[in-house]
Parts: C-alpha cells; structure tokens; sequence
C-alpha cells in the first residue's frame, strides 16, 4: 500500500484522505463502527455525577438545593412593585399565604434554568367562581406562569386552568387534590436563550403536579399574557415571582436546584 501512496500527487493524496474521512464520519453516525467485543469498552467512569442527598432523607429539600421558603421567614423574597420586604403572610404552621391587594412577591435571587418544587393550597373558604377561585400562580423567570388555581367543581378556559402554562397550553391532566388541601407542584424550566436580541432557543417546561405529569416538556412560545399573543422579550436570569389575584392562596416547602 505504501508504494503507489508515493507515487500518488499531492491532489490525489487529498482526494484519498477526504473519501476515507468521510466513509469514516458515515460509518460512526450510521452505527457502522466496529461492534466492541468486550464490556469494558462501552463503560465510563467519568465524569462522576455528585452526590446530592435527598429530600426524604434531609429534612425535605435536596442537599443541594436553595431553599426559597421554610416557613420561618419572608427573607428570600421582595414585594414585585416596591422591591421592599414582601408583606404576606407568615402563618404559624409553616406556610405563608397572599395578602390580597399586596401584589405579588418574587424570590431575591435570579435563576436561569431550574428544578422548582412548591407546595400551595387554595383557600377553604370557597369564593368566587372561574378564574376568581384560588388564582395565583409561579412565574419561573418573572414571565412564563404555571397557574395556580382552584379548579375543583369550576370551569375555567382549559388553558387558564390549574397546571397550564398559561394561555399557551392546557396541563394533561386536572390533578388537584381537594380544596384546602396541599398540592405539590415540581417543575423543570429550561430558560430560552437569546443572541443579539434574538431568540436562538426557545425555554422548556415540564410540570408535575401531585406525581402527576401535567406539562411534558413543552416549549415556551414567549410570554404568558393576560391579553394578547405571547411575546418573545429578550433577557436574562430572572427571578421566582408568586401571584397576587387577590385570593389567599398559601404557600409552602420551596425550594430550587439550579440547573447546568
Ligand atoms: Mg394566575
């Protein structure tokens, strides 16, 4: 084989080497490469995953994870409009619920991609009716909101409904437990990302209410508006922001694990 490689020009010689680097690249995409004998070959000790010590065995929250509420204190968060400490209420069992006409509150710290846990009960005391019972709602990145309602014996618009990224995508499923009762809600937020002020990526959300798959990996349009399309605003980390629509919608066990 070596001797007519000598005896090949240079432009030959670059034919040859691009046509076997090429059966090469269509062979590994095509799973063409040579089948591994042995195991060992296909096993990979690195990089190793860190050890995170779960909620059931710490105390319920992730070692890892940044606790936005205990049930101590509001210190984690800030009124929306005043940038102030958050005026809700901190209830002596550990939860803390909306003061109607307050406004809504968000999470000192900025995030981008997450794993947010949140445990939330709407009110006993049953009032109103549609999108007036128990509304609230988490806004991962101060935009996108997953809603937070009393949907029980209650219609509503299915994408307005409790569990849908609202106004985009009605959940899978109704999962609520019963009124006054908590629900747990777990979610898993890609952000968007943005080059230049444009969109490059659109953001993800996958939702989990009471071990239920309500949202599956869905893709973010843009923002969840009230009225009007959702609208694609450039941006970057952003905060947790908890809904004031003026029912006293409580709140507990929050916590978030940044995601890479
Ligand atoms: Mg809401």
């Amino acid at each position: 084989m070596i001797y007519p490689l000598v005896k090949m020009s240079k432009t030959q010689l670059c034919i040859l080497v691009f046509f076997t680097g090429s059966i090469c690249i269509y062979a590994q995409q095509n799973g063409l490469e040579k089948e591994p004998t042995n195991p060992e070959a296909t096993e990979f000790y690195s990089p190793v995953p860190p050890k995170v010590i779960p909620a059931v065995e710490n105390n319920g929250i992730p070692s890892d994870a940044i606790v936005l509420f205990d049930g101590k204190n509001l210190d984690e968060w800030i009124s929306v409009k005043t940038k102030e400490r958050a005026k809700w209420v901190l209830n002596s069992d550990g939860s803390m619920s909306v003061k109607p006409g307050v406004g809504d509150i968000q999470s000192k710290k900025e995030f981008g991609s997450v794993q947010l846990h949140l445990e939330w009960k709407s009110p006993e005391k049953i009032e109103g009716n549609s999108q007036n019972r128990g509304n609230s709602g988490v806004f991962l990145q101060g935009l996108y909101e997953i809603q937070i309602l009393d949907n029980n014996d209650n219609e509503t618009y299915v994408n307005g409904q409790v569990g849908s990224l609202y106004k985009q995508q009605a959940p899978l499923a109704m999962a609520s437990v019963k009124t006054g009762e908590w629900n747990t809600y777990d979610i898993i937020f890609h952000a968007p990302e943005f080059e230049k002020g444009q969109r490059v990526k659109k953001g993800t959300i996958t939702v989990i209410h009471n071990g239920i798959l309500i949202q599956d990996h869905v893709e973010i349009k843009g923002t969840t508006e009230y009225i009007g399309w959702p609208k694609v605003k450039p941006h970057a980390k952003g905060p947790i922001i908890l809904q004031d629509h003026g029912s006293p919608v409580s709140y507990r066990n929050i916590w978030i694990r940044e995601l890479p």
